[in-house]
């Protein structure tokens, strides 16, 4: 008897351990390579309208992005390789479509220094 309780147990925490963690977190996070580029509030990058407010509605700060809604949803986590700060999914723009992010810096220079550059991003979902 204490032997078949001590399987049903073994059994239990087996499948409790390949039903959770594991599939979860390979779901809601995935690499993958992003073009990135920079841009800041002058009119030069945002148009006449410039106005320092994200599409989000949230005044602009330093770990925003702008993005292709339909590839990375506004509020999606993007962990950038070289950067030490996670990045929010905050803007878009007429510009910025497909694996595209946009990186919101606090100064033109900053921005026109970044240029375009390929690099690897984890992504986490909502
Ligand atoms: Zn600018």
């Amino acid at each position: 008897m204490k032997l078949k309780k001590l399987a049903v147990t073994v059994v239990t925490a087996f499948f409790a351990y390949i039903g959770t963690e594991p599939a979860a977190e390979t779901s809601a996070q995935t690499g993958r390579w992003v073009i990135t580029t920079a841009y800041c509030s002058c009119t030069k990058c945002c148009g006449d309208d410039a106005i320092g407010l994200f599409a989000s509605g949230n005044r602009v700060y330093w770990g925003g992005v702008a993005a292709d809604w339909r590839v990375f949803p506004r509020g999606t986590r993007l962990e950038i390789e070289g950067f030490s700060l996670p990045f929010r999914v905050e803007d878009t723009g007429r510009l910025v479509k497909g694996a595209h992010v946009d990186i919101w810096m606090p100064s033109h220079r900053q921005a026109e220094e970044f240029g375009r550059q390929k690099l690897w991003a984890t992504v986490r979902r909502l």
